[in-house]
């Protein structure tokens, strides 16, 4: 068996003769003294892997990376949404940041790599629109409050329930990312930044703390100065591999359904005529963690329809590959929402390859509430796709130096929202393996590994 699988060759030279971020500059000591030293391993391919790839190659650090090539990874599919919109200012600064790698990494790649659209959030919950308006506020970020009909008059398709609080929140930042055109250019910058022309494509077996080295099924052998985990839902799977204890994951299959536009009206359902829209629903019990519902518009040369999913509803998985802290079924019970509206179909063990009816309802009813002239009945396509779900006390991130071991850089828990932020946390996960300041710093610590998690209190 091979061990690379090569990436389309990219036109282009070598580091020297490429544009850097002006963050960047000044920083050519370090590149030459990494290039010498043994290379980072950063484990794991999707946005997040790849993304720390691209941030150490730019700062001229040594890289080796290697993916199993899981199918069902989180990163796999076409689009998703990319937006500012947080109550949280510490969020809302790291998707800022993210947005302007994003637009550095555009630059570099000459390609297209989101359609804008803008941000509507609307839904039943005032308090959390009136929280994101409050926030937008304070951070001087440009937003406007529309009332159904004003919604109405600028995107003639969108017809919010009455059901909805009466004040949407409009933000202009806000655009459907081209996923899988966003993987490809950031593979293409590491390539052009001297990084690996390809990863090494086999699934990692063991990892010799001791010997910092890490070697994949196939029989090769990788030594490593740092090691960065980026394995999305396998995270813990990895982690015992490594003999460091299990962080509080869990993993949910969520679901996706693109529905079709009635005949010749695909135009006004397309990105550029509708903006991206997030649903904010109360949890059904107040101490649950976050769900909503999303909507992207179709974009040009993409699958057929609108795509709609809910947010942290799908079933969570009970498998051997994505083993668990002592304490998770009480605590998954008690604080996801999908336990409170379905507890007889909590945990699935196997990998669910059917439509969920439960999950399609909600979708169904969601289109309804905004979209009511989609074809609802009739489905274009419909996918399950894994959410790195978590049990920390709050709805923060995961990403930090290993407590237990210096040199392993975890990388995790993104629950749904990680693919817009995957450049700042690429950068973020790269500033602590060579130790510079990060430009979110407060994230550094909220992000940490060892903080309070839900388990205790089940
Ligand atoms: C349905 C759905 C909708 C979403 N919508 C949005 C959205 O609108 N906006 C947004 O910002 N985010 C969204 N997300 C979340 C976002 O896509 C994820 O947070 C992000 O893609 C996770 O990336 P990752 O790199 O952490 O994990 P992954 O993409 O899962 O990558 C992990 C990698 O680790 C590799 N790996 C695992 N085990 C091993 C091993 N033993 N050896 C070697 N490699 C291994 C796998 O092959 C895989 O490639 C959505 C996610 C889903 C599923």
């Amino acid at each position: 068996m091979a061990h690379f699988s090569r990436w389309a060759p990219v036109a282009g030279g070598i580091l020297a003769s490429l544009p850097i971020s002006d963050a960047l500059k000044g920083r050519k000591s370090l590149r030459c003294e990494a290039k010498q030293s043994l290379p980072v391993v950063v484990l794991g391919g999707g946005v997040m892997g790849l993304s720390t790839a691209w941030s150490l190659c730019r700062r001229g650090v040594k890289v080796e990376l290697l993916d199993a090539n899981h199918s069902e990874k989180g990163s796999w599919g076409e689009t998703r949404i990319a937006r500012v919109s947080y109550a949280d200012p510490v969020m809302l600064r790291l998707a800022r940041r993210s947005y302007e790698l994003y637009e550095e990494l555009k630059k570099e790649h000459r390609e297209p790599l989101m359609c804008p659209t803008g941000c509507l959030d609307v839904g039943f919950d005032r308090r959390s629109l009136d929280g994101l308006a409050k926030t937008y506020e304070e951070l001087g970020q440009s937003y406007e409050r529309l009332s159904h009909r004003q919604v109405a008059e600028r995107w003639p398709m969108l017809r919010l329930s009455d059901d909805y609080v009466e004040a949407s929140v409009f933000c202009p930042a806000g655009d459907a990312v081209l996923a899988s055109v966003v993987l490809e250019a950031l593979k293409e910058q590491v390539q052009q930044l001297g990084g690996p022309a390809a990863y090494v494509e086999s699934p990692v077996v063991s990892i010799d703390r001791a010997k910092k080295t890490v070697t994949t099924e196939d029989g090769k052998t990788i030594a490593y100065s740092k090691l960065v985990l980026a394995g999305g839902i396998w995270s813990n799977q990895i982690l015992s591999l490594m003999g460091l204890p299990l962080l509080p994951l869990v993993t949910s299959v969520e679901q996706q359904t693109y529905y079709a536009t009635p005949e010749g009206t695909e135009e006004l359902f397309s990105a550029g005529k509708l903006p991206v829209v997030l649903e904010h629903n109360p949890s059904p019990e107040p101490e649950m963690k976050r769900r909503g519902g999303y909507m992207i518009p179709h974009v040009s040369n993409g699958v057929d329809g609108v795509k709609f999913g809910m947010h942290r509803q799908g079933p969570l998985m009970d498998h051997e590959d994505f083993p668990m802290v002592p304490g998770a079924f009480a605590a998954a019970q008690r604080y996801f929402a999908c336990a409170g509206t379905r507890a007889e179909r909590l945990w699935s063990q196997r990998w669910p390859e059917e439509e969920d009816s439960h999950l399609r309802e909600e979708t169904d009813a969601f289109a309804r509430r905004i979209l009511p002239d989609l074809s609802i009945e009739k489905s274009e396509l419909t996918m399950r796709c894994p959410y790195d779900q978590h049990l920390y006390a709050d709805e923060d991130f995961v990403v930090g130096v290993h407590p237990e071991d210096p040199d392993i850089i975890v990388v995790c828990g993104f629950a749904g929202e990680g693919f817009k932020f995957g450049p700042a946390i690429g950068e973020m996960a790269a500033t602590l393996v060579t130790g510079d300041s990060f430009a979110v710093p407060e994230s550094v610590q909220r992000f940490r590994l060892n903080r309070p998690s839900l388990l205790l209190l089940s």
